[in-house]
């Protein structure tokens, strides 16, 4: 049986690699490791040693991993914030909302809870849970509309390949991204986001240590301004065509996002392990 789930989670994992999709993850993982503290990196890695040998990258996409399990179903509507369309702000008591599971589900919430349940218990699943969602707020689409579902109901073409908008925030960029000026090599991505992005911003990203609401509203602003709009401002609607010019417009905006929640999530480790 054990066998068979964890063969079951290997297969999943195939099936998502093309899916902040587990490059941005893990990209988000391997890079806050690298800004921990001494003490914060030997408590995480101890955490982490038996089963992801030590490594924040390795156990970054645990939770999408597992969330359509029957036993952690629960758990999916903490991936995301569901935002009214067009309204462009985030407020916690209307938003942060299930209708299945009530008021306080959602990304947001979920990061505070797990903060907090990693500093009482010390346990692996609040770690991999805010590791992951730390990631998943960032990615603008995580806070984006109600009405179609942070994009997942927006389906057209990304450089002639079918998709849909959620998922060109997810992976495609990124993806396109490696390919194009890396090498294919998201090692290589990471160093030049900690170079040329974090060490050259963090002193404005780094004012509060546990923010969520904050990066939350930060996220479906770059949404309203970025992911939702063509280049010449129209709103992108089903079958869209979108290649070059829309990637060059926001490019910069997903690696800016990427270093955001791998310098926070360093920095809430930090706190939490000090
Ligand atoms: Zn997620």
């Amino acid at each position: 049986m054990r066998f068979f789930t964890s063969l079951l989670l290997n297969i999943v994992f195939i099936v998502n690699s093309i899916q902040w999709g587990p490059i941005g993850h893990s990209s988000i993982g391997n890079i806050a490791q690298q800004l921990l503290t001494e003490k914060a990196n030997y408590q995480v890695s101890n955490l982490l040693s038996y089963k992801y040998n030590g490594s924040m990258s390795n156990a970054a996409n645990w939770a999408d991993e597992i969330r359509t399990l029957p036993e952690f179903k629960w758990s999916a509507p903490l991936h995301f914030i569901n935002t009214p369309d067009w309204k462009c702000d985030y407020i916690r008591e209307r938003d942060c909302y299930d209708e299945t599971e009530g008021p306080t589900f959602c990304v947001d919430d979920a990061i505070q809870n797990y903060t907090k349940r990693l500093i009482k218990y010390n346990d692996i699943d609040s770690l991999k849970f805010l590791i992951h969602f730390v990631g998943d707020i960032h990615q603008p689409l995580h806070c984006g509309f109600i009405g179609d579902r942070g994009g997942n109901d927006i389906t057209g073409h990304f450089f002639n390949k079918r998709t849909n908008l959620h998922s060109i925030w997810d992976s495609g960029i990124i993806e396109r991204r490696l390919y194009e000026d890396f090498k294919n090599s998201s090692i290589l991505w990471q160093e030049y986001i900690l170079n040329n992005i974090i060490y050259k911003d963090m002193n404005n990203w780094n004012k509060c240590i546990n923010c969520s609401s904050l990066w939350g509203e930060e996220s479906i602003v770059n949404a309203c301004e970025y992911s939702y709009l063509n280049v010449d401002k129209t709103k992108i609607k089903n079958d869209f065509k979108l290649s070059e010019n829309y990637y060059n417009n926001v490019i910069n905006i997903v690696e800016i996002q990427i270093g955001k929640a791998a310098l926070r999530l360093s920095n809430l480790l930090n706190y939490i392990f000090s």
